[in-house]
């Protein structure tokens, strides 16, 4: 068997791996032996499993890969915004950010130490705005490569993640199996241990995912990506809109909310001349009032290659009144300016020296644009 064909270790359950340790002919309190150094051990190797039989290391060696993933930039530093750019095993790039510490806008009281992962390698749906698009699609991740992000992030950074967005590159809910499967495995207390009520997925409104979603046992929050308060000015946007429009969108997050009892969040990005006049709020305040929905405003953050341009500040701050008039929870993402996003240019501009064809959006965008707010109201 070559390397190629292994079973990633960190895609397994801990239930598959019960059964593939029967199958090895070994007890299964092995497999919490196992799980424990992956995910508080952090092992990588079998090798350093060495309260298990050097001949059951051998053989698991044999059977299973234990994943890894390349950090091969940084940028940012301690107590901001950090950005990691991965190399995959078959060298696809792909990026994370680490947001130290914001104030709540998916979780509980405050939202600290979150990470927004990808969940593709490009994207299929192509929404006009979005850099992720802009390459196409290459693969889905598998459920190990999102679980390593998480892993190396923490190993990287030395800060232990307690809240989770899927807001990178790619479209979750088109990743469903391996989504759902890395969801458990952060979760599960044998696995990364991170809250169900604290990992957010974020979809651009695949309505019949959505209610394969409220199907779920785990409370993971729910994001919607709407953009767009009427068909004709969503359609604009996101071509996604034209297969499931916006009351299909609608209705499938009305089952979702009845099904799971859980507030969703509308992500709104304000783009100037496009979805940001006075009508637009107005309807995005009856969507809201329709499903008790949060608001989070995102003034667009400029990508190369593509028209868009946020708002003027006074323009972002009128369509946020709107919303409130009408009695909406309402956030408009503040900028603070930084580091980051002058790094962020050159962290793209190094890696297309280095000929990498396909940096995440965030490295293609002059911001990062991980919708988990900075700064908000
Ligand atoms: N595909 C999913 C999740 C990834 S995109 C989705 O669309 O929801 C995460 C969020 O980033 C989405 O709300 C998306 O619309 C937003 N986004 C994409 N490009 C952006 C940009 N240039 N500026 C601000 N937000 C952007
Ligand atoms: Fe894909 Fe989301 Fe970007 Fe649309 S906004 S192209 S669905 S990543």
């Amino acid at each position: 068997m070559t390397r190629a064909e292994k079973i990633d270790i960190k895609s397994l359950l801990l239930d598959e791996l019960r059964k593939e340790l029967q199958q090895l002919a070994e007890p299964s309190y092995r497999a919490g032996q196992i799980t424990s150094w992956l995910y508080y051990k952090r092992a990588r190797a079998f090798e350093e499993m060495t309260d298990l039989p050097k001949s059951i290391r051998a053989r698991l060696a044999e059977r299973f890969s234990i994943g890894n993933i390349d950090v091969i930039r940084v940028i940012g530093s301690r107590d901001t915004t950090r950005k990691f750019l991965f190399r995959l095993r078959d060298g696809n790039l792909i990026e994370s950010v680490l947001i130290p510490a914001s104030p709540a806008l998916y979780g509980g009281k405050s939202d600290r130490r979150t990470v927004c992962v990808s969940t593709q390698v490009g994207c299929a749906f192509g929404c006009k705005f979005c850099a992720s698009g802009l390459e196409g699609f290459s693969r889905n991740l598998r459920a190990n490569e999102i679980v390593d992000q998480i892993i190396a992030i923490e190993r990287e950074s030395g800060a232990r993640i307690d809240n989770l967005v899927f807001m990178g590159m790619g479209e979750p809910l088109a990743n469903f199996d391996s989504v759902m499967r890395a969801i458990r495995i952060i979760n599960a207390p044998w696995g990364l241990g991170v809250g169900a009520r604290h990992i957010t997925v974020s979809t651009s409104g695949l309505a019949p995912q959505i209610r394969k979603l409220a199907a779920e046992p785990l409370q993971v929050r729910l994001a919607v990506s709407l953009h767009g308060a009427t068909d004709v000015v969503r359609n604009q946007l996101m071509p996604i809109n034209r297969r499931y429009n916006i009351e299909t969108l609608l209705s499938a997050c009305d089952y979702y909310i009845a099904r799971k009892k859980q507030q969703v969040t509308f992500e709104y990005i304000l783009i100037a001349g496009v979805n940001d006049s006075n009508d637009q709020a107005n309807l995005l305040a009856v969507h809201a009032q329709r499903l008790s929905a949060k608001v989070n405003l995102i003034p667009y953050n400029r990508v190369e290659d593509l028209s868009w341009s946020r708002p003027s500040q006074d323009r972002q701050e009128k369509f946020l009144s709107i919303l409130r008039v009408h009695g909406i929870p309402a956030t408009l993402r503040r900028e603070k300016g930084g580091d980051i996003e002058a790094a962020c240019g050159q962290l793209r501009l190094q890696t297309k020296r280095e000929g990498a064809s396909s940096a995440c959006p965030e490295s293609r965008s002059t911001k990062i644009f991980c919708t988990q707010p900075k700064a908000d109201v």
